[in-house]
């Protein structure tokens, strides 16, 4: 019996775990020009978080949720997407403090699961970099984390990134929309898709983002949420536009960004790329100024975004990102002779101590079979330890690139390999 990893998952193996890292703590360190502190959750929270702020009707909860009974008979989901756990936290560690109005701003790298239908750059188990900025009002801060995305995915070498903005109003002027795509599809909903068809009733804004080529074509002609807006929802839409623009961050108004989820209020964005084809998103967020409210909380707003590890991973490789070589790095160490191994074990470990990238071959090969797998191994040198080293009190150092060889002492190795 030979076992497989889950369908739509995947092993980070250590030869691409460092573009991870890379994209992990590029992330991190935006974050902290930002002034946006980590926040880490429960990989599993109650299923009714997810349910009550999501939307029962949405993709994700109806269909697409890992959930299980714990032994104790309570429903739990593994986290289907970052934001609820973490206005959750928010509310139950009492982050604002006594002033309702403070600004708190979070960050979180952390698995996604859903139970999609896997696909090309989707997976069961994704990984999402996200920020969330709770207690907020104001259009700067939509802007803001607007532009923090716009930095990271600058600082990764991915140019390129189109970025589109909607509104999807408020509970005062939303149901208006929901209403007139009603009416106006109705006659031709037959003709939609079969999502749109069990959309229409209970997701009905959805229709707009459908990627059907027949629904698109009968969503062609529908009202835009743009043209339905509150007045203060039309005067929030302005400010996010006044706020980008000082920036100098360009957009497109797109009115079928509506996102998948019950909770976006206002301000909704997403991030495409077209190095990625049809599924083109990296990213995107919006507002969420009830979230807090639906979660058990004050009115309190919010405004956040999520960006697919594996999305910026795969646009970096079509952008041809990838795959910069890994420079050489460390010290082979080579025992030469029975009575040198002892020596070379200890001398081994003393320059990890040290700091020194260092390894030693543990089936006390040939020295030519050392040197031929510390070369293939991408090491920058070989530490030779031999009976006249020993004696010497000294190793001989060989650069695996050049072929020069030097004698130097071992009191100094470690200061002399860290190119002190
Ligand atoms: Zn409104
Ligand atoms: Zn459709």
């Amino acid at each position: 019996m030979r076992y497989q990893r889950p369908k739509g998952t995947q092993d980070i193996l250590p030869d691409v775990a460092p573009r991870w890292r890379m994209v992990e703590n590029t992330f991190r360190e935006v974050c902290r020009r930002f002034d946006f502190g980590e926040i880490r959750t429960p990989i599993f929270e109650d299923t009714d978080l997810f349910v009550r702020s999501v939307g029962a009707e949405t993709d994700i909860v109806s269909k697409e949720m890992y959930t299980f009974e714990d032994k104790g008979g309570r429903s739990q989901t593994l986290r289907a997407e970052g934001t609820a756990p973490t206005v959750r936290a928010f509310l139950e560690e009492n982050l604002q403090g006594q002033d309702r109005e403070r600004l708190v701003k979070l960050y979180y790298i952390a698995p996604i699961f859903r139970q999609d239908k896997p696909q090309a750059g989707r997976y069961r188990q994704h990984h999402q970099a996200g920020i969330e900025a709770i207690g907020s009002p104001e259009p700067a801060v939509d802007a803001e984390v607007i532009s923090l995305a716009l930095t990271f995915f600058e600082a990764i070498g991915i140019k390129g990134t189109r970025l589109l903005v909607n509104s999807v109003g408020c509970p005062a002027c939303a149901p208006s929309l929901v209403d007139e795509l009603k009416a106006s599809v109705a006659d031709s909903v037959g003709s939609m898709c079969r999502d749109c068809q069990r959309r229409y009733e209970t997701n009905t804004l959805r229709l707009l983002d459908c990627k059907n080529e027949v629904c698109r074509q009968v969503t062609d002609g529908a009202p835009k949420m743009l043209d339905l807006l509150c007045g203060e929802c039309e005067a929030h839409f302005d400010g996010l536009r006044e706020h980008l623009e000082a920036l100098g961050i360009a957009y497109e108004i797109d009115p079928r960004i509506v996102r998948g989820l019950d909770y976006y209020t206002k301000t909704a964005f997403e991030f495409r790329h077209d190095a990625l084809g049809a599924q083109d998103s990296i990213g995107g967020g919006g507002r969420y100024d009830g979230l807090v409210e639906q979660c058990g909380g004050p009115s309190i707003p919010g405004v956040g975004l999520g960006t697919g590890i594996e999305r910026v991973l795969l646009v970096r490789e079509a952008l041809g990102l990838a795959d910069e070589e890994q420079p050489r790095e460390g010290s082979f160490i080579v025992a030469i002779g029975d009575e040198a191994w002892l020596p070379a074990y200890r001398l081994l470990h003393d320059l990890r101590r040290a700091g020194v990238k260092a390894e030693i071959d543990y089936r006390r090969r040939s020295m030519r079979a050392q040197m031929r797998y510390a070369d293939a191994q991408g090491y920058l040198n070989a530490v030779l330890l031999g009976g006249d080293e020993i004696a010497k009190g000294v190793a001989t150092v060989r650069d695996m690139l050049s072929g020069e060889q030097e004698e130097v002492a071992l009191d100094g190795l470690a200061a002399h390999l860290k190119g002190e």
